[in-house]
């Protein structure tokens, strides 16, 4: 029989592994991993095989994704039923309901909100009625350990008027307004187009600059219109901007926000996307962010950025104790 090899790899990290006897987490990084290997070793231990993996690290960021895919590993090759929760920044082990072992951060945990609550996954409510936006968050905090819900969820919840100035103030008044009306933990985000020449407009007001109920074409349209007297691609330098507001009662809330830098095209190009997408040139591509498949610009976008940016900081934002 063959062995499997198995890799997992995203731009923080990198691991190829196999199912072994006499194994171990060897690294070929600088980075000093905080893994609990000693407990797992005692946990995972098989009479015959000593520790059953062979795990090499070429790039290390999180104990959460190294953890995971061990688990995978030991799940598939060993008939186990592992899985590994992500609970204020503390990694729960946890096989047919049983917990195994608890990792806590450095920093510890509030024992009271650790405690307060007997159900082990929590639930993060994303304030959009967007299946698809929904569907991409849930991706995410599915691996983190939450159950993602949506507005669709909760009917008669009021529309939040998003009234603000700024991106951050419009995320922040959708997130922490429904956080305080149902008590949940809340994710909103606020996205728009902010073109330097126009001192940062349709900024906020993207998705209505032709006027409120205003379609993708009128909105290019008046774009276009706009920026009628630049006649140089170079003046015509823009990004794309999301700002992500997580808020959880009694808790201040975690902001991030990232942008994808770009031009203004003198005409639509391409045929994918939505909004501005046909007249945003990427970078110094030449290519408009209609003219990328879903996948290319997913994994590139001014959201893609932001929600990497959340990841990253989500768990110690998570652990810290309530005000
Ligand atoms: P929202 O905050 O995600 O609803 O975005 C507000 C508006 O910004 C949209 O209606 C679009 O006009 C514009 N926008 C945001 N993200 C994009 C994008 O990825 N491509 C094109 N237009 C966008």
């Amino acid at each position: 029989m063959t062995k499997k090899i198995y890799e997992y790899k995203d731009d923080q990290d990198w691991y190829v592994g196999s199912y072994s006897v006499f194994g171990g987490i060897r690294t070929l990084t600088d980075e000093e991993i905080d893994f609990p290997l000693f407990e797992l070793s005692q946990i995972f231990r098989d009479e015959e095989r000593g520790f059953p993996l062979s795990v090499t690290v070429l790039r290390y960021n999180s104990p959460y994704r190294l953890l995971s895919f061990v688990l995978d590993i030991l799940n598939q090759e060993a008939g186990r039923n592992l899985e590994v929760i992500q609970r204020q920044g503390a990694l729960l082990l946890i096989e047919n309901g049983q917990l195994l072992h608890v990792e806590l951060p450095k920093e510890g945990v509030d024992v009271e909100t650790f405690f307060e609550t007997s159900k082990v996954r929590e639930t993060l409510l994303i304030a959009t009625r967007n299946e698809g936006k929904t569907k991409e968050f849930r991706a995410i905090f599915d691996k983190l350990g939450y159950d993602v819900e949506n507005l669709n969820d909760y009917p008669d919840l009021p529309e939040v008027a998003e009234t603000g100035m700024t991106f951050e103030e419009n995320a922040r008044l959708k997130a922490e307004t429904i956080s305080k009306l149902t008590g949940k933990m809340v994710l909103a985000d606020d996205s728009g187009l902010k073109v330097d020449v126009l001192g940062g407009l349709p900024g906020v007001w993207s998705a209505r600059f032709a006027g409120v109920g205003a379609t993708d074409r009128e909105n290019n349209a008046k774009l276009l219109h706009e920026l009628a007297m630049v006649f140089e691609l170079k003046d015509r330098s823009a990004q794309f901007h999301t700002t992500l507001v997580v808020a959880s009662p009694n808790k201040e809330s975690l902001v991030v926000e990232a942008d994808w830098p770009g031009y203004i095209n003198f005409e639509p190009k391409g045929k994918n996307g939505f909004g501005y997408d046909p007249l945003f040139l990427v970078g110094e591509t030449g290519k408009s962010s209609a003219e990328l498949t879903l996948e290319e610009k997913n994994s590139q976008s001014h959201r893609a950025l932001a929600v990497k940016k959340l990841v990253e900081v989500f768990p110690s934002w998570q652990s810290k104790p309530s005000l």
